[in-house]
């Protein structure tokens, strides 16, 4: 039986109140005024010129991928370890990925690899702010100024963390959020796309609006509306942006909640892991953290799946995370050898990610904390 679980969705008890406002509102459809409230929200608190909500931070990158014009031929640097959905963006429109390995203490994309991996072919850069700290962005803008290639962040996990005190996010020109229920802002299933070059924004809104010029037409600024370019359907629902607004309303309240659980996972954990030959996280000074998760690299393989037994065993569910991109069934067939990435094939096989939610009362976390104490590495 399950007693503590992995992820618990949150609701700050605002959401249902904005749900019926929205259904009681002339449309909930798309571009509601729901959504348009998202948009300010996070516009004005991350000093950002345009957010655009989408039905998922996948589709954010999608939308990333069709606004730098990637095509086939072209190829992407992307780190080996992350998940699916970047990687799916420009392999969708016919691009190679170039993957790259991670540093050991962030496990974030290894700066110093990228350049060497850069050819005529380069079109862009996607990477992720793993848990939320930042990658080495000064190092990797100058990288990508130099070549003249995008850089695109998927900021799934790191909204409101901050890299040299500018927030994740609005340091490429474009960047994706999720709001998928196990990030720290939900509305079950959503997105967005931060627009930090105003050169994108007309087309961005096009793509959102099935290739058509639909949003310039509700503004007034044209008398029809008509298919101009491609596009899809990227926009959601203003009842999943009234559950959203609610959340992002709390920002503050949410992310310290977060904070607090990190820094008691960080404190009462920090001898067991110095005896046990355990790593926990590192956040280097010129990152503040999104407070996303809370994850252990153990000694070895064989370490990480003891603990999470040993935790099952106690009805904790504790979980690993990314396999490496470049040797799953895909990677493979775009060249993944074994050996490409060591440290992401080394530590994709040790970390371990605790239960950790907003939400999560101190007596669960407690409870995890003694089962973690009372596992005992036997190579230490
Ligand atoms: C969750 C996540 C995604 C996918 O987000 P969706 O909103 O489910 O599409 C993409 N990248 C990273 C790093 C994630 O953690």
């Amino acid at each position: 039986m399950i007693r503590i679980p992995f992820n618990r969705p949150y609701a700050t008890g605002d959401e249902l109140d904005y749900i019926r406002v929205a259904i009681a509102a002339p449309k909930f459809s798309g571009d509601g005024s729901f959504t348009a409230q998202c948009h300010l929200l996070l516009e004005q608190s991350l000093g950002i010129q345009k957010a655009l909500l989408t039905t998922s931070c996948t589709h954010a990158l999608e939308m990333a991928a069709l606004l730098l014009n990637i095509g086939p031929g072209d190829e992407v640097i992307i780190p080996s370890f992350t998940f699916p959905s970047a990687t799916n963006a420009f392999v969708l429109r016919g691009a190679k990925p170039v993957f790259v390995d991670i540093r050991a203490d962030t496990l974030n994309i290894d700066e110093s690899q990228i350049e060497q991996r850069i050819t005529a072919h380069t079109k862009a850069i996607f990477l992720v702010h793993y848990a939320g700290v930042g990658c080495e962005m000064d190092t990797i803008m100058a990288i990508a100024h130099r070549h003249q290639i995008a850089v695109v962040e998927d900021n799934a996990h790191g909204l409101y963390g901050r890299y040299r005190g500018h927030y994740l996010g609005t340091l490429g020109p474009l960047a994706a959020l999720s709001f998928h229920e196990t990030k720290n802002f939900s509305c079950g299933e959503g997105g967005a796309l931060l627009i930090n070059d105003e050169q994108f924004n007309q087309r961005a809104e096009v793509l959102r609006e099935k290739g058509t010029d639909r949003s310039r037409f509700f503004r007034g600024e044209i008398d029809k509306y008509t298919w101009i370019d491609v596009g899809s359907s990227y926009l959601p629902s203003d009842l999943l942006a009234a559950f959203l607004c609610a959340q992002l309303e709390h920002r503050e309240q949410i992310q310290s909640m977060r904070r607090q659980i990190w820094q008691t996972y960080a404190r009462e954990l920090a001898s067991w892991a110095k005896t046990n030959g355990v790593r926990l996280p590192v956040v280097p000074p010129e990152c503040d953290q999104s407070y996303h998760m809370f994850y252990l690299i153990m000694p070895s393989f064989e370490a990480r799946q003891a603990l999470i037994s040993h935790l099952a065993g106690l009805g904790i569910l504790a979980v690993f995370h990314y396999l490496p991109l470049h040797l799953s069934p895909m990677g493979l067939r775009f060249g993944g050898r074994q050996g490409d990435c060591p440290v992401t094939e080394d530590l994709a096989d040790r970390l371990v990610r605790l239960a950790f939610f907003t939400g999560m009362s101190s007596s669960e976390q407690a409870q995890v904390i003694d089962a973690v104490r009372a596992f005992h590495c036997q190579e230490a």
